[in-house]
């Protein structure tokens, strides 16, 4: 079964056309398809609710004066200010909470929001998140936040150079804090089977007692770079889409990716079967070491998989692209506003 999978994604696979970030351009496209008969002024005053308004008048960049996470404006201003000399006049609003605005199924009124993650059930628009530069949560290892994603991407992938395949643990591993519960099966199946799996849970901040991290002390953080040591890598939600999917591919290990609702903008960019293993969030411990066992018993299939999620990562998930991105979304969501933006003298320079 896991074999046909694998063969039919790989025969069913085209890859995207490697320029001006076009393989996330249907991102775009499908994220402003509701807005598609134009974004009234009313639309945005009902959006401004929902997250910090941003104007972009004359080549430059505004800001309402607070900002709830000032280290996530920062991240997503590195972006509009450098964008900003060539873009059309325009203003946004810019959510920087975990987790988006707009659900369908809530019945929440169609207007324009700008998210890092969402699911299917939201209009939100994404967009590249804060921690590409600056803002990510900040861990002991990266005590400023997790950003940096230019230089994540060279010290992971030398990383990998220092552990290739076969110098991998034959051993699935996993660190990070208990964000949702759909981790737990990976948690207790390493405390069963630990010489198939390392999988424990840190501290966040939210931690009180051993309770938040399934009844056992938190254990310490390993950075991105460790994690290059292990064959198989696994990913999961958090409270929304967690940052640590696009690091784990730069260490040429095969990542198994848990769940597929919660998205980020390159998620559409990355395959089932043919850039990762695919996991049911439902899937039992039973389940998990038939997937783990399998790959240990095809190795170079692993081994392809992993080489191929790697190189989509790092010829399409470049900081060009990261910016390209934005301005491909600004632009064409700048055209959908049907009223002309008046500069607001509330707003702050940035
Ligand atoms: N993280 C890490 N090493 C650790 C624990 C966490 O690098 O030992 C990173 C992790 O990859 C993620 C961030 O810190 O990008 C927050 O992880 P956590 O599991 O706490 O929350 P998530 O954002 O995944 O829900």
């Amino acid at each position: 079964m896991i074999n046909k999978n694998i063969k039919e994604a790989i025969d069913n696979y085209k890859s995207c056309e490697n320029t001006n970030c076009k393989c996330h351009e249907d991102v775009i496209n499908h994220d402003l398809s509701p807005f598609k008969d134009g974004i009234t002024k009313e639309q945005f005053d009902i959006a401004v609710t929902k997250g910090t308004k941003y104007q972009i008048i004359d080549r430059k960049v505004y800001r309402q004066k607070d900002c709830h996470f000032p280290s996530r404006c920062a991240g997503v201003e590195h972006y509009l200010v450098a964008l900003a000399p060539k873009l059309p006049n325009m203003e946004l609003v810019i959510n920087t909470r975990d987790w988006p605005q707009i659900n369908r199924a809530w019945g929440h009124q169609k207007v324009p929001v700008l998210s890092f993650s969402k699911t299917k059930d939201y209009y939100d628009i994404m967009y590249p998140a804060w921690s590409f530069w600056e803002g990510g949560p900040a861990i002991s290892l990266y005590p400023t936040g997790i950003g940096r994603w230019d230089k994540h991407r060279l010290s992971i992938s030398e990383a990998a150079e220092k552990w290739p395949w076969n110098e991998k643990k034959s051993q699935v591993f996993f660190r990070g804090s208990r964000t949702s519960e759909e981790r737990d099966a990976l948690i207790l199946l390493s405390r069963s089977r630990p010489e198939l799996v390392d999988a424990q849970y840190t501290k966040n901040q939210a931690w009180k007692s051993d309770a938040d991290t399934l009844y056992a002390p938190p254990a310490s953080e390993v950075s991105f770079e460790e994690h290059c040591k292990y064959k198989y890598l696994f990913n999961y939600r958090g409270v929304a889409a967690s940052f640590r999917f696009k690091h784990l591919f730069l260490c040429k290990s095969l990542v198994f990716h848990v769940g597929n609702d919660w998205l980020e903008f390159f998620y559409p960019s990355l395959k089932p079967w043919v850039h990762y293993i695919p996991i049911s969030p439902k899937a039992n411990q039973e389940e998990i070491i038939k997937y783990i066992e399998y790959f240990q018993q095809n190795d170079s299939l692993a081994t392809e998989i992993a080489d191929r999620g790697f190189q989509q990562i790092w010829d399409n998930l470049t900081v060009k692209d990261v910016k390209c991105y934005w301005r491909k979304l600004l632009k064409n969501y700048a055209k959908l506003l049907k009223y002309e933006v008046k500069k607001d003298i509330d707003l702050i320079k940035v």
